[in-house]
């Protein structure tokens, strides 16, 4: 199984986006592998295509991105240890930052590199996940203010429901954002806009959006209008690597939960829950061979799949199966798996695992390729290892 990637696409997205922004400057999301896209491929190819700054969400991902001579602003958008300030400040990733603590370790290295920090605040307007209390906000916006080696450079909020039909509550939410914003009129970059409103109200996007799902080429919920021909991005295909000609009677894979009620064609593809296929796709999901539908049959294994490909006229071993994206006429959408699953798109995109290879394509050729290459570090001392232990089991209460 493999992943195709249009770059095209992503970048007639990210153009498309700003086109709706209202001047805005766009922040592409490329948390989490860019959706299951590929961080730094996808990284490159959005600042390329007008994005002026990358959203993630942990040190590692803006340190793929800087080792990969990313130098375009990087907002790490949620909670950071305070261990990481260092690393924050050495990869010149910018920091949210919500406590005294982390503002305060900050400040610190912050002064002995002799630099200032730009770092942004993050208000919790009724998500109720992550961020400042809109009453506490404005205090500790001033006392950052007053903190030498720091820079407040954003302020911004997450919304909880702008996907939906009912935009009462984002607009509660927006309302909030801006008693304190106004408070803080000296901030120069407010963002609050994450696709769905960015799509759905563009007259909120302020300084700044982050946009991360519509740079995929997908629409946050079934209920948004499709506002903007986004395109997908993203592709899945494998082939066939072999038929086997079943009896009526006979069943197919674990737990024998499919079973032949006819002489059936059965195609094998190398490609399994372990790749992120879902296995709630077993006996329900089709995949496209030879132009036409498929059927899933049987349970879907970590690395494999079976297929009835009963009566597809001139099917071989070798042909391409596609799992997301086009053949002939036919098309699987991320949506459609996405809701044969019980699932989001989101769910779907970020569950292709890194053994998936990713293949870049521009103009329909593929220019780069990115495969499952890990270093494991061995003998790592618990010193070294730092902030991951500092979030793990030997030196949290979990
Ligand atoms: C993930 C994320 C986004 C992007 O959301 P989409 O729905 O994918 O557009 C924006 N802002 C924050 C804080 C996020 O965590």
């Amino acid at each position: 199984m493999w992943a195709e990637i249009d770059l095209d696409a992503l970048a007639e997205n990210v153009r498309l986006l700003k086109s709706r922004a209202n001047g805005a400057a766009i922040m592409a999301v490329v948390k989490a592998n860019a959706y299951g896209h590929g961080s730094v491929a996808v990284a490159r190819a959005a600042l390329a295509a007008g994005a002026d700054r990358l959203g993630v969400i942990c040190v590692d991902e803006g340190e793929q991105l800087r080792r990969a001579g990313i130098t375009a602003p990087i907002l790490v958008m949620a909670h950071t240890p305070t261990a990481e300030a260092q690393r924050l400040v050495d990869l010149s990733l910018t920091p949210t930052v919500v406590s005294c603590d982390m503002a305060l370790a900050l400040a610190h290295v912050a002064g002995e590199r002799g630099i200032e920090v730009p770092v942004h605040l993050k208000v919790d307007t009724g998500l109720n996940r992550y961020g400042l209390s809109p009453s506490d906000a404005a205090d500790f916006g001033r006392w950052l203010r007053d903190l030498d080696c720091i820079q407040v450079e954003g302020l911004f909020t997450h919304f909880a429901s702008a996907d939906e039909g009912d935009k009462s509550y984002t607009l509660e939410q927006h309302r909030l954002f801006l008693s304190v914003a106004e408070q803080l009129d000296w901030v120069p970059i407010r963002h609050v806009s994450n696709t769905a409103t960015l799509l759905e109200m563009p007259n909120m996007s302020l300084d700044m959006v982050r946009p991360g799902l519509g740079i995929y080429g997908c629409y946050p919920s079934r209920q948004m209008k499709r506002s903007l021909p986004l395109r997908p991005v993203l592709s899945l295909k494998s082939r066939v690597v072999s038929l086997t000609l079943l009896a009526p009677g006979e069943t197919v894979s674990y737990g024998r939960t499919w079973r032949a009620s006819r002489p059936s064609l059965i195609g094998l593809l190398m490609c399994g829950y372990g790749d992120g296929l879902p296995l709630a796709l077993s006996n329900r999901g089709s995949v496209l061979v030879r132009g036409r539908r498929v059927p899933i049959v049987g349970r879907v294994c970590m690395d494999m799949c079976m297929v009835d490909l009963t009566g597809i006229p001139d099917v071989a071993v070798d042909d391409e199966a596609v799992i997301i994206g086009r053949q002939g006429q036919e098309e699987i959408s991320v949506d459609e798996l996405a809701e044969l699953c019980g699932t989001i798109s989101y769910e779907i995109l970020c569950g292709i695992s890194a053994r998936v290879p990713r293949l870049y394509l521009r103009q329909g050729r593929i220019v780069s390729k990115q495969t499952l290459v890990m270093e494991l570090q061995d003998d790592v001392a618990a010193g070294v290892a730092g902030s991951v232990l500092a979030e793990g089991p030997s030196a949290g209460s979990a």
